[in-house]
């Protein structure tokens, strides 16, 4: 119990040391991308989210809304993407709604810059790309093919080896193509072991019937020290996942809760989701020999990014 607390303890003066390093930083680097905060603790975020720090950026956001209660409007600020000042735009798809007279957009799918016409989640994804891949030849891995993100990492990184995959069905074969899109179960990854240097995975494991699974298999065919970042819906008030479905023993779906079923290019059904994470999916990386698992927190008013952006990030 003492050992615990020891540990919280110097985790909290960690965060007020980051908040200074975050404060210098923006200031040196006014375009670079920075985390406003990382964890891997329950206790730690939510005291963050308590916090003066986090609660600023409540209000900002809040304040946001206000100013602009449009339904459409563009607001200026940098790409980093682009790496140009540039406006991005704002409207009601991907799930805008009215709440007490105050448009509610879905600002993490809009804000798309008028130049590369990324939205917020995909330019923030992509920028944090941008830092990790450089010069040297790097084989990336992104879990989506036939989407508008991986058109554009495909063409960004030309210096890397981009390969993508989507899920067709449990009757093809791993690693071949079917009309130029290459299948991939990523319960059972096709790569060989010990050959990707960074895997990218938008909004995937919510619909692997055993993520756990998945995060083996990233881990086994990263290299030494490879980087594995992903994002999924989070749910960080609570601390066990909720399996939503699971497959039976003939591979039958049987549905726990409502079913729920996100965009899938591939299908007008949507995909099925299996899982509702919370924090116990940080020890489920850990247990699958991942190291430094945390979850990066994004926000800027100035880089387009106005919601808060959670970005989970390990290494092998
Ligand atoms: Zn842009």
């Amino acid at each position: 119990m003492f050992k615990k607390f020891i540990i919280l303890f110097k985790r909290l003066i960690q965060i007020q040391f980051y908040q200074v390093f975050y404060w210098i930083s923006c200031r040196i680097n006014k375009k670079k991308i920075i985390p406003l905060f990382k964890t891997d603790c329950k206790l730690i975020y939510d005291h963050y989210i308590k916090s003066s720090y986090g609660f600023k950026y409540d209000q900002d956001l809040i304040h946001h809304r206000e100013k602009f209660n449009f339904q459409e409007y563009t607001f200026p600020g940098y790409c980093n993407v682009c790496e140009v000042d540039t406006h991005f735009s704002v409207d009601m798809k991907w799930g805008g709604r009215m709440e007490k007279n105050l448009y509610i957009h879905n600002l993490r799918e809009r804000l798309e810059c008028s130049q590369c016409q990324l939205n917020s989640r995909q330019r923030l994804s992509i920028s944090i790309l941008k830092q990790m891949i450089t010069n040297l030849k790097r084989k990336v891995y992104l879990m989506e093919q036939i989407t508008v993100y991986f058109n554009f990492v495909n063409e960004y990184f030309k210096n890397a080896e981009v390969i993508g995959s989507e899920y067709l069905s449990s009757s093809h074969i791993g690693g071949s193509y079917y009309d130029d899109i290459r299948h991939e179960d990523c319960e059972n990854l096709s790569f060989s072991d010990n050959s990707v240097d960074i895997i990218v995975s938008n909004e995937v494991f919510e619909h692997i019937p055993d993520p756990g699974k998945a995060f083996s298999e990233c881990n086994r065919v990263l290299k030494k020290n490879g980087q594995f970042i992903f994002t999924i819906p989070f749910y960080s008030g609570t601390y066990v996942s909720e399996i939503r479905a699971f497959l039976d023993k003939n591979g039958e779906i049987n549905h726990i809760k409502p079913a729920e079923y996100h965009g899938n290019p591939l299908s007008e059904k949507g995909s099925l989701v299996f899982t509702d994470f919370g924090w116990d999916v940080i020890d489920t990386l850990k247990d699958k020999g991942f190291k430094n698992v945390r979850i990066e927190i994004y926000q800027s008013f100035t880089k387009g990014l106005l919601s808060p952006q959670l970005i989970f990030r390990c290494s092998k």
